[in-house]
């Protein structure tokens, strides 16, 4: 199974608000109140150091919880750094009680949020990932749950055992370049290139690459990226997909990991030692009429599309300039990860339930960053007030009875495309987030029947257990609720 490396917060479960409550189970209520009690002891000391004429570490301290919206799900940058920041060595008496009291705290319930998610695993792996982040945010240097998500210790630092590797074989990572020898650092910030055994000037190298078939290769942990717009911009681009691919990797770990190993990794067991997948591929053009060229054999209609995953070449493309952007990026690749990260059947959602299949892109299309974290969903996205508007406002749906039985072709040959799009859009909003995200789950679920072919219409009324209608009902509930929430937002 591949390690997993960066951290997702569902803090959904920590403001579910009382009609979460109703339908919650055991396991969620106890995660709810092991939240409060988290808030209420850092409330406690941030309310201690305003007493103690320390405003700054009052905001420091309630900074600890980062921040809650039960439509969103944030993603923080941990440390890579191992161990606390240190205090100067002329700190104040009161400093230096309140960095050892906010440690001692954070360590205390980095272990509460630990142990719950070792109890939720089974029944509930989203919990338990929602738990193990809380854990880990608590505390950075928790050993057990970094290792939960692939990190180990190297020379001081979180590293992962993939880069881990990389630097043993002498490889450093630049965010230009990429990885490389270490001793050809120097040599590739002079404007040099290491070229087919022989070093020769950036510009000839960028020529010799004008032609994608001989464009530049850049590895990264799970990708390969051919382009020739310029060794730079597929590094960047290779940093994107990895943003994506990680946490892509946490919030679908059951779709291609097995209930054994995900207890496996949270028991603390050692990891199992991953078998190397093949990387995933990408092509990224210097420009759209590059793409438009090269893609038009394969695709007649390439023209009108900005990205494409076209799965029986195994390959997503993408072009350079004004028209690209991260929104298509992010979606292609996600059609990429679902169907190249376990066995899937070459049409997924070819005869039914082909809504999921693109409604999980659209919804990871949302993936963008606010400060200190890179969040997916919230309410002001683009497909989520789409779909709003074409329920609350125009009266369109189509029930899920009937949803569901639609298949590729149906919905790609509709005049009503754009707005059974948005309809998907709307429906995996809704089965991320309704009431602390309760479906989630099941939503994994779906989507392994369905890439495997193994589903009918009716499976996701199965999975969530509730006659169709009655989702319906609650889908309509759940968007008119997020409209009241954002009229009711400052
Ligand atoms: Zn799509």
């Amino acid at each position: 199974m591949p390690p997993v490396r960066v951290f997702l917060v569902l803090t959904a479960f920590a403001c579910g608000g009382p009609a979460a409550a109703g339908r919650a189970d055991v396991l969620q209520r106890e995660a709810e109140s092991q939240f409060q009690q988290y808030r209420t002891d850092l409330e406690d000391l941030a309310a201690w150091c305003t007493q103690q004429g320390l405003p700054a570490e009052a905001r420091q301290t309630l900074d600890v919880l980062g921040p809650t919206d039960p439509y969103r799900l944030f993603i923080p940058d941990l440390p890579r750094t191992v161990g606390p920041a240190e205090l100067p060595p002329d700190a104040s008496q009161e400093l230096a009680q309140w960095h050892r009291r906010l440690q001692q705290l954070r360590t205390r319930h980095g272990t509460a949020f630990y142990d719950l998610a070792r109890r939720a695993v089974r029944r509930r792996p989203s919990l338990a990932y929602e738990l193990a982040l809380a854990a880990i945010r608590a505390n950075p240097a928790h050993e057990a749950v970094r290792r939960i998500f692939g990190y180990q210790k190297y020379l001081g630092e979180w590293r992962t055992a993939y880069e881990v590797r990389q630097f043993r074989s002498g490889r450093v990572w630049d965010e230009r370049f990429g990885w490389l020898p270490k001793g050809h650092l120097h040599r590739y910030e002079q404007g040099r290139r290491f070229h087919d055994g022989r070093w020769i000037t950036a510009d000839e190298d960028a020529r010799q690459r004008a032609d994608i078939r001989n464009g530049w290769d850049i590895e990264t942990e799970h990708y390969r990226i051919r382009t020739n717009h310029s060794l730079e911009a597929g590094v960047q681009l290779g940093e994107k997909l990895e943003r994506l691919y990680t946490i892509w990797q946490q919030l679908f770990i059951r779709f291609y990991a097995s209930q054994a190993d995900v207890v496996a990794l949270f028991s603390g067991r050692a990891q199992r030692q991953r078998t190397p997948a093949p990387r995933h591929q990408v092509a990224y053009f210097r420009d759209r009429d590059d793409y438009n060229r090269s893609l038009r054999a394969a695709m007649p209609n390439i023209d009108v599309s900005i990205g494409v995953y076209i799965p029986n070449m195994r390959r997503a493309y993408f072009f350079a300039g004004d028209d690209y952007d991260d929104r298509t990026l992010y979606h292609e690749a996600t059609h990429q990860l679902f169907q190249e990260s376990r066995r899937a059947v070459p049409l997924p959602g070819e005869h039914r339930n082909f809504w999921i299949v693109e409604g999980i892109a659209l919804f990871m299309e949302s993936l963008h960053r606010e400060g200190d974290y890179w969040a997916l969903g919230g309410l002001d996205d683009p497909r989520l007030h789409a779909a709003r508007v074409r329920l609350l406002r125009d009266d369109f749906y189509i029930p899920l009875a009937e949803f569901t039985r639609l298949g590729m072709e149906d919905i790609q040959t509709s005049p009503r495309i754009a707005t059974l799009y948005s309809q998907a859009a709307g429906l995996t909003h809704f089965l991320v987030f309704y009431e602390g995200g309760i479906y989630r789950d099941a939503l994994v679920q779906y989507l392994s029947a369905v890439y495997s072919g193994r589903d009918t219409p009716q499976t996701l009324a199965d999975l969530l257990d509730a006659p169709y209608p009655e989702i319906d009902r609650q889908y309509r509930q759940f968007l008119a609720e997020t409209f009241r929430h954002e009229q009711a937002a400052p």
